[in-house]
Parts: C-alpha cells; structure tokens; sequence
C-alpha cells in the first residue's frame, strides 16, 4: 500500500485522501528538510504543488507527484492516475482528523461518547484507534459520496 505524505498547503487534499482510505501524513509546520527527512524515514512519497519543493526530493531521492491543479476532485483523480486505484473507500477509511485506522464500532462502545440522538439514529460507529474519535455516517455523508463520485 503507497504511503503518502502531503505538503503544508494540501492539508484539504491529505483529509479526504485519507477518508478514501490512503495512508496520508500532513507535514504542517515543517521546513522542507524536515519534510523530506519525514519522507525518507516513513518510506512515503510526497505529494506538492511547489515545484521547488518537487525539485528537492528528486536531488535527494525521495520520490514524489507534482499536482498541477487547484480543483480537490482533479487533484485525487491524478493521484489515482499516477499511484492505481489506491482509494479503499468506505472499507479502508481513515481517520480524517489523524490518518489513524479506524476500527467498526457498535451503539453499546460508543455511549456516552455521541450525543443521545446520534446514538438512537446510527447503529453503526467507527472509532479512531489512534486518536479515539468516533465517527458515523451523519450528514456529511451525502457529500463525501458526491466527490468520491466525482474522482475521475
Ligand atoms: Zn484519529
């Protein structure tokens, strides 16, 4: 499975890849040396829009993908170009707030953790085993369907 780890200015992009199921780290607050150390040791490839940036890996042999478009549905539709179909969406969603996996939850794990009428309207949960937030399909859901269809 492809690791990535997207630059400061994507962290949009690095949300909803790992909501499509991608192992994707977010270098906010980095220099680019810290960046392409982070690369190196975790073995994932880095995803930017600064050329410059680009041009650093390639001298230090860290591979990575230049994006060249704005638009966050073009943007995963060219990492699915250049890496395969890499989106595991829904069985492989992660975390979208830190990349951890999520694991399927019941109602009785998660009382007490939701609100009372989010618990009586799901009966299913998931639960970050990382960083312990639980999720559920509310009403964000419609639109994470909507651009997960727009990936082309
Ligand atoms: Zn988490």
């Amino acid at each position: 499975m492809i690791r990535l780890l997207f630059d400061e200015m994507l962290s949009r992009t690095a949300t909803w890849s790992r909501i499509f199921g991608v192992d994707s780290a977010h270098a906010a607050g980095k220099s680019d040396s810290e960046i392409i150390k982070l690369a190196k040791e975790e073995g994932r490839t880095l995803i930017t829009r600064d050329a410059e940036l680009a041009g650093r890996c390639k001298t230090h042999g860290i591979p990575f993908f230049l994006l060249e478009d704005d638009v966050l549905s073009h943007q995963l539709g060219q990492l699915k170009s250049a890496f395969g179909d890499i989106y595991t969406f829904p069985e492989g969603t992660r975390c979208p707030a830190c990349n951890g996996k999520l694991a399927v939850a019941g109602k009785e794990a998660v009382r007490g953790k939701v609100l009372e009428g989010v618990l009586n309207k799901n009966e299913k949960f998931w639960v970050c085993t990382d960083c312990g937030k639980t999720y559920w399909e509310g009403s964000h859901w419609k639109n994470i369907l909507r651009v997960f269809k727009s990936i082309k």
